[in-house]
């Protein structure tokens, strides 16, 4: 029986904003694939942190990293260099087959970075009249919260009354090559979108549809920048999702896993010739490459190196996207995703996603729903092929 969790809940509902519906699960620990909440009852993590948690929770060698790092050095701003700062940068410009990286700390910050680098490209090389930048993107996108970022978003609850908004975006269909191309002007310095879009149900564009930005910001002399903060570092079952069509955008962004679920660790990756528009004093963050985001950061790109998350992933993945299609007519109306990562629509007439995602916790399985009756399943890398097999039989159960 859940004794402690009533209280637990009341409280960080009584003291706290509002700005999450959070499930009624509070959780005390946590290890690989499963967490346990006050009471000692285990759910299963089919959300693993929105993919901050790839490599599951308190993945051995990621602590390790941390902890031996919270021995010797912590933070010392950007002021002076430390000793891991080097080695985390080189190994994820690799990683990404980019020439440099720039190190932040949350996703939100990184897209910010990567925008505000796409505009000084814009002007510095390109030659964009001042001010006059513009950067298209999808409906449907998600790239974080801030001012600049919700200005662009086309959720209403993302976005409302947090204006005025920040001016020189251009919103196209997500998917429309077409629409893309008519929107791309002189003035447009860079195309941003996501190569699957997470939060809008894990929406998998039609095929060819990377390859035809890459195509048309090539011809048209803009930058193409992937926010693979979510897609990325093994979620589909390669490094990148841009990696399924071959294509290399201009800029990645990344974060979640990239802190391996202990310290936030998001960073752009680019060549010289974009992330060089950067001069001392024209952008940073106090913690942005700290000693301990590096450390962990660099155990997150050696365990990418080794392909064992990406091929987890990959074959997962193929499983579970079988299992789900299996359910469609008996509870689910569609299925969505690449590798670990699932994006299904419940049949509303049964149930809202909120609801499923409760009666799920009640059967110690862990999802989010997001938009109507729609639930994400993202479960940590490190998944035992049974116990994504149980998840799937308790989503089965629900239905
Ligand atoms: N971009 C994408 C694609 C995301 O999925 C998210 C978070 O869900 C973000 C950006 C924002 O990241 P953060 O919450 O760390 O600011």
């Amino acid at each position: 029986d859940l004794v402690r969790t009533p209280a637990a809940v009341a409280d960080a509902e009584r003291w706290t904003a509002h700005n999450y519906h959070p499930l009624p699960v509070v959780i005390s620990e946590a290890e690989g694939a499963w967490v346990t909440d006050v009471d000692g009852k285990r759910y299963l993590d089919c959300l693993a942190g929105y993919s901050a948690l790839n490599f599951g929770h308190r993945h051995p060698s990621l602590i390790a990293a941390a902890h031996a790092q919270l021995d010797r050095l912590t933070l010392t701003s950007r002021a002076f260099i430390h000793d891991q700062f080097a080695t985390f940068c080189r190994g994820l410009a690799e990683l990404c087959g980019k020439d440099m990286v720039l190190p932040m700390n949350t996703g939100a910050e990184a897209v910010e970075t990567a925008i505000k680098v796409a505009r000084k490209w814009g002007y510095q090389v390109k030659g964009v009249p001042a001010n006059a930048a513009t950067i298209v993107v999808a409906d449907g996108n998600f790239h974080g919260r801030t001012t600049t970022i919700v200005s662009f978003s086309t959720d209403p609850s993302a976005r409302d009354d947090y204006g005025p908004y920040t001016p020189g975006f251009k919103i196209v269909p997500y998917g429309d090559l077409e629409a893309m191309d008519a929107a791309i002007d002189d003035t447009t310095v860079a195309v941003l979108i996501e190569p699957i879009q997470g939060e809008q149900g894990v929406i998998v564009p039609p095929p060819g549809y990377l390859q035809g930005i890459r195509d048309l910001c090539t011809a048209r002399g803009t930058l193409f920048i992937a926010d693979e903060i979510q897609s990325g570092l093994g979620r589909t079952g390669r490094t990148f999702a841009c990696d399924h069509e071959g294509v290399v955008p201009d800029m990645y962004v990344l974060g979640k896993a990239l802190g391996g679920g202990i310290v936030p660790v998001s960073a752009v990756a680019a060549d010289a010739s974009v992330l060089g528009v950067l001069s001392p004093g024209s952008h940073g963050s106090t913690f942005g490459g700290n000693p301990l985001a590096c450390a962990v950061g660099t155990e997150v790109v050696r365990l990418l190196g080794t392909g064992e998350y990406q091929r987890r992933s990959a074959e997962l993945g193929a499983r579970l996207h079988t299992d789900l299609s299996a359910l469609i007519g008996h509870g689910l109306i569609a299925v969505r995703g690449r590798g670990l990562w699932a994006g299904i629509d419940i049949d509303p007439s049964l149930m809202s996603g909120r609801e499923a995602c409760e009666r799920l916790a009640e059967h110690g399985v862990l999802a989010k729903d997001t938009h109507g009756s729609t639930l994400r399943l993202a479960p940590p890398l490190v998944i035992e092929p049974a116990e994504l097999d149980w998840a799937v039989e308790r989503l089965a159960a629900i239905l």
